[in-house]
């Protein structure tokens, strides 16, 4: 057996893993199984094709996306080189051309001597070190081999995301802390509703436009996930049943259940980011904020993450993936991109890049480096291994998955607080690109 890196999709984590384990002068063998055989979302052969928006999102590097970008730029992210060679003006995003942008990433992995390019399917996972990247449209073949591993529980095909918003832009006059029955202590924050808010709320709901799904996600829904626009479809108090049911939860103000109540659940242990529990939607972003902005507390709340609904192959990362993205079912097997449980071009792209850099630490004999907690790569990595398994949807970067530095939690304003948090986590990702360096 030679000592190969074999890297399992030719996309943007793919791509980014290859250029990063050749960088440290480590073979690899790339398999991309198009132009042969395309997934339903692809059009081309080209490696890193982008399967749907031209955009990477804000270049602003005081916001989340930003910062993620500023990272994975200044570790010599390939996808990020690309991105500034076929820019398009976009306004504070960073928008590039397609063709361009794809084109510019094939050449650069096809020209690079450490780098071969296999145009073929693989079926069967190889025994040596392996980066799989297959993307949220993992071949059928390759989804066996994967549940074969994590075992099919903990593989799954959609993602129910609800919107998370930034817990200090809740209005607390308005709501209280409390758990139904008392149970649970005072771990959900409840936004209590008048019959008139909910007959309002409910008829913005049901107004209010949609994504249409692709054509190959089924329009079925599960019960278990169904958006929430659905459910009231369902009939004007379904959702009264379902998560916006106000049983066991008198309000302190009145001392009775409200008529309906928006149940809120902390994100993260820092308490900065709450989730609408049971609110996973296909509304369109700017509907969401229109509508959710209705629910009593959250009339300014700040959106970190809009929720969605579609098509992906993801793990339970919290239960089977180690911080440095290795299996704990397969250490020989790393797991980058959406696969891994991220959202988002570049943060499948930021996953590619650590399984890059630590199976090529493998194969090198090398200790790998552990990645800074505070920078937007650690926020991501703490996000797959310490959220809570039960409750695990994929996520893109946003301020909510950060720690707070002792510094900020004191400040109020909120863009000087986040502003101690990117400069944190850009001072320790510098040390950490460093140290790789040195590695
Ligand atoms: C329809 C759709 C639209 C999306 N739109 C956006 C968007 O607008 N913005 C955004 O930020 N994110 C979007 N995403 C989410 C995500 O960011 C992208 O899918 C992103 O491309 C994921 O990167 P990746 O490298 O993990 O997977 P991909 O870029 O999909 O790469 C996976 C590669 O693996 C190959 N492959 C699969 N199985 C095998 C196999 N067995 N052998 C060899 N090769 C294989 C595939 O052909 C593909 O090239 C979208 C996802 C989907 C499904």
């Amino acid at each position: 057996m030679d000592n190969s890196l074999i890297i399992i999709g030719g996309g943007l984590a793919g791509s980014e893993a290859a250029w990063q384990a050749a960088n440290r002068h480590v073979k690899v063998r790339l398999y991309e199984m198009r132009p042969d055989k395309l997934t339903e979302a692809h059009r081309t052969g080209l490696l890193g094709e982008l399967v749907c928006s031209n955009s990477l999102r804000s270049n602003d590097p005081q916001s989340a996306p930003g910062l993620l970008k500023k990272e994975l730029s200044m570790a010599g992210s390939l996808i990020m080189e690309a991105a500034v060679a076929a820019t398009v003006p976009a306004g504070s995003a960073l928008a590039v051309d397609r063709d361009v942008f794809a084109g510019y990433i094939t050449r650069r992995i096809a020209e690079h001597p450490e780098i071969e390019v296999v145009r073929e399917e693989v079926k069967e996972l190889p025994d040596g070190i392996t980066v799989l990247a297959t993307g949220p449209l993992t071949s059928e073949a390759m989804t066996r081999c994967l549940s074969g591993i994590v075992g099919s529980d903990y593989l799954y095909f959609y993602d129910a995301i609800a919107p998370i918003v930034d817990a200090a832009t809740i209005d607390y006059e308005k709501v209280y802390r409390m758990s139904r029955y008392g149970k649970g202590g005072d771990d959900y924050i409840n936004c209590p509703m008048t019959k008139e808010d909910y007959e309002r709320f409910y008829s913005a709901l049901t107004e209010a436009d949609r994504v249409t799904p692709r054509e190959f996600e089924e329009n079925r829904v599960f019960e278990g996930c169904m958006p929430i626009e659905v459910m009231a479809a369902r009939g004007v108090d379904t959702p009264r049943f379902g998560p916006m049911k106000p049983v066991g939860l008198p309000d302190p103000k009145t001392g009775r259940d409200p008529y309906a109540v928006v149940q809120l659940r902390a994100e993260n242990r820092a308490l900065t980011a709450y989730n609408l529990v049971g609110f996973q939607t296909r509304l369109k972003w700017p509907e969401q904020k229109k509508v959710f902005g209705m629910i009593p507390g959250l009339e300014h709340a700040e959106f970190l993450r809009y929720g969605s609904l579609h098509r992906n192959t993801f793990i339970n990362a919290p239960l089977v993936l180690n911080r440095d993205l290795s299996l704990k079912q397969k250490k020989t097997l790393f797991i980058a991109g959406q696969v891994s449980g991220v959202e988002g071009y570049i943060e499948s792209t930021a996953m590619g890049l650590l399984a890059g850099i630590n199976a090529a630490a493998r194969i090198r004999g090398l200790q790998g480096a552990e990645v800074p907690p505070a920078s937007a790569h650690g926020a991501l990595i703490r996000h797959l291994t310490e959220t809570e398994i039960k409750h695990f949807q994929p996520s893109n970067i946003n301020f909510g998955l950060f720690p707070v530095p002792e510094a900020a939690a004191k400040i109020r304003d909120k863009r000087a607080r986040r502003a101690l948090i990117v400069a944190k986590a850009l001072e320790d990702w510098r040390r950490y690109v460093g140290l790789r360096e040195e590695g």
